[in-house]
């Protein structure tokens, strides 16, 4: 059996999963060790947005999630007591700028499988399922890691160039890294119930086909439309509360009563969780990294922690792609962190914020920022300081086109792509065409290029612009700065 690989990622969630693809794809020899034989089957994520769709088109999986998946055209609407509106997170069905409808509603588990079946038909690709692991062990050029069976009470002992932790909220790899953590100070209990609905009875119809956030200051609660097959309800436990009698099925469905009958639906699962607002301040050492909610962990409340951690791989595998075949340096880790740090925390502060507001709906009256999320977005913050060249549009998400019915980026692919006005430009610059793929642009990205008054542009793989340059002359300080940055 195969023991060295370049990458072996700890975790085989929605995270880990999507990670070893997209390694897989590049090439690079992957091994994924799960604790569980099976997906975790407690209810979390329903919600993911156009990014994240962008991002599983990057490994040609937009299609199939599709399939599995609901556009979200309706958004989400906080109320009061009253049902009256007091704020809004937009929805829509139109498509954006990333070339995918803003919102999409899914059932975590299927997603999980889609995820699993792709990763298991890749060559490069072997997942120990069963396996947890215990520990880990590195030296300046291999890390060792080594996990236990109990079922099969045996020992498993691999090693690799890089390894990742994709390991979940209660992440064993973290310890190898760091326990200081930034926390934003949410910490609240809630009991969370997946029901799985009737849609012929009128009551069950008559549900709104959105997500309602009921703002109040003793017990606020959250119902989701997943589908027209399953719903969820998220409700706030007190401290007064007595747990185990909240959690009597009679309680429960006396408490959905005012929505919903028990001979309309089932409940599928249910389980309380304490959400949190938590980043880990140290995301690597030496050849050990962590990605998803083992760097960070938010609540629940606009729908984004999985979200966080599918950014995280975006930027992380054309990076780990680099260390293992020895181009880049590691010590750009240091530029992952630099990059996802502050925009995961823009997103948790924000669920955070909202979270808080949905405890206590006095405070949207109180400060003139609140006033200013009546009617709100997701951030999107811009990469500043990471692997970039600095000027006006790096760090900022190339947008995507569509024309006729092609998808620009399915022609871009998950390269460095450095993108031309003029054919001239290419052959004038020394560019090495294995690490930056040179492309003129056409249609509406040539339009795009021409209203941002730029004559090239280097895209990288994950779409954030590297760089781009006003003038033929400047475009030689852009690309020596790259290949400064990822040698030949
Ligand atoms: C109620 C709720 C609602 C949510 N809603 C949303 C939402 O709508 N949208 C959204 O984007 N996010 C949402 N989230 C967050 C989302 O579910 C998580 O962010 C996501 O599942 C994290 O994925 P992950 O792969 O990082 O970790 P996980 O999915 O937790 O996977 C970690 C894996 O590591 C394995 N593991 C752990 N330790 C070891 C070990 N020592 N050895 C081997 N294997 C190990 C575990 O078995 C597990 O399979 C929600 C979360 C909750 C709780």
């Amino acid at each position: 059996m195969k023991k060295n690989f370049d990458c072996i990622v700890i975790g085989y969630g929605p995270v880990g999963a999507l990670l070893s693809i997209f390694l897989s794809k590049l090439g690079l020899s992957v091994a994924v060790i799960d604790k569980n034989l099976d997906i975790y089957p407690l209810p979390r994520a329903i919600h993911f947005d156009e990014e994240v769709m962008r991002i599983f088109q990057m490994v040609n999986l937009s299609e199939q999630i599709s399939k599995i998946s609901r556009i979200g055209t309706k958004g989400m609407h906080f109320v009061d007591n009253e049902d009256n509106i007091l704020m809004v997170r937009k929805g829509s069905d139109a498509i954006g700028e990333l070339g995918w409808q803003k919102s999409w509603y899914f059932h975590q588990p299927q997603l999980e499988k889609l995820l699993r079946d792709n990763a298991e038909k890749e060559k490069n690709f072997i997942s120990f399922l069963g396996y947890e692991t215990q520990k880990i062990n590195h030296d300046r050029d291999l890390v060792t890691v080594t996990s236990y069976s109990k079922s099969l009470k045996k020992e498993l002992v691999l090693n690799c160039k890089y390894l990742v932790g994709c390991d979940g909220a209660n992440s064993n790899t973290s310890d190898y890294i760091g326990k200081e953590i930034k926390d934003y100070g949410l910490k609240e209990k809630f009991l969370v119930l997946d029901l799985k609905v009737d849609n012929r009875y009128n009551n069950i119809k008559n549900l709104p086909d959105f997500t309602v956030q009921h703002c109040d200051k003793v017990r606020p609660v959250t119902r989701c439309y997943i589908s027209k097959k399953r719903r969820r309800w998220e409700v706030k436990i007190l401290p007064s509360d007595n747990q185990e009698k909240f959690l009597e099925s009679k309680s429960i469905w006396k408490f959905l009563s005012k929505w919903i009958e028990k001979k309309n639906a089932m409940i599928e699962r249910s389980q309380v969780y304490t959400f949190r607002s938590i980043l880990k301040k140290k995301w690597f050492q030496d050849r050990i990294i962590l990605a998803g909610d083992s760097a960070h962990l938010s609540p629940p409340f606009l729908g984004q922690g999985m979200c966080a951690g599918i950014r995280d791989v975006a930027v992380l595998a054309w990076r780990l792609k680099g260390y293992a075949n020895d181009k880049l340096s590691n010590k750009d880790l240091v530029n992952y962190q630099n990059e996802r740090f502050p925009h995961v925390s823009a997103f948790i502060k924000l669920a955070s914020e909202v979270g808080k507001i949905m405890s206590n709906p006095d405070l949207l009256k109180k400060s003139e920022k609140t006033q200013s999320m009546r009617l709100f977005d997701f951030p999107k913050p811009r990469l500043k300081k990471g692997f970039f060249y600095t000027c006006s549009l790096s760090g900022r998400l190339f947008p995507q086109f569509i024309e006729g019915n092609k998808k620009s980026d399915d022609s871009l692919g998950y390269e460095f792509v450095f993108l031309v006005l003029k054919e001239d430009t290419i052959n004038n610059v020394v560019i090495d065409n294995k690490i930056l793929l040179r492309k003129i642009a056409k249609g509406f990205s040539r339009d795009w290029m021409v209203k941002n008054k730029i004559v090239a542009v280097v895209i990288r793989p994950d779409k954030y612009i590297f760089g781009s340059a006003a003038t033929e002359k400047s475009i030689k300080a852009l690309v020596s700065h790259f290949y400064d940055l990822y040698p030949i």
